[in-house]
């Protein structure tokens, strides 16, 4: 196993769409990329995707008609081999949604707001 191989392919690959055959079965890293921009591409994901897009701000907004929405302040930093002026790296955006999941991995400090009734 080189530092590049993942697990194995059969534990990473979603369950709707499998891995090419003629990807190993422990599939490297580049492989993998490309598995998920197949992905992406088959379930027509890459419009609703913001890739290098950080979540800076996140709240509830007032429900009108009994419906839920959620907005956010997303940073925007463009690819870096694309900038030439550093003032120009970042863009943000407020967006809402009608859905939120906070999937921020383990390799984070959490923020946990205190708030009457918690119990931690
Ligand atoms: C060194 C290493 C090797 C591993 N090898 C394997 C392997 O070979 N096979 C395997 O199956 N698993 C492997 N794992 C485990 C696997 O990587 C994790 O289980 C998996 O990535 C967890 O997925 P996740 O979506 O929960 O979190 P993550 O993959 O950590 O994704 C969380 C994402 O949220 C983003 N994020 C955080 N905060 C914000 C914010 N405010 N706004 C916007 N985005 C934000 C982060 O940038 C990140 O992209 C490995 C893990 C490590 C550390």
């Amino acid at each position: 196993m080189n530092n590049y191989d993942l697990i194995a392919g059969c534990c990473v690959a979603f369950s709707d769409f499998r891995f090419e055959e003629t990807v190993s079965q422990h599939p490297t890293l580049p492989e993998y990329l490309d598995y998920l921009a197949k992905y992406c591409a088959h379930f027509q994901l890459w419009p609703h995707l913001h890739l290098n897009t950080k979540v800076e701000k996140l709240w509830k907004r007032a429900s009108i008609d009994g419906r839920v929405s959620y907005s956010a302040v997303m940073i925007h930093k463009r690819d870096k081999n694309q900038n030439k002026c550093p003032r120009e790296e970042v863009k943000a955006t407020v967006e809402t949604f009608d859905l939120v999941c906070i999937c921020s991995g383990l390799h984070n400090t959490p923020y946990i707001p205190s708030f009457k009734g918690i119990y931690i």
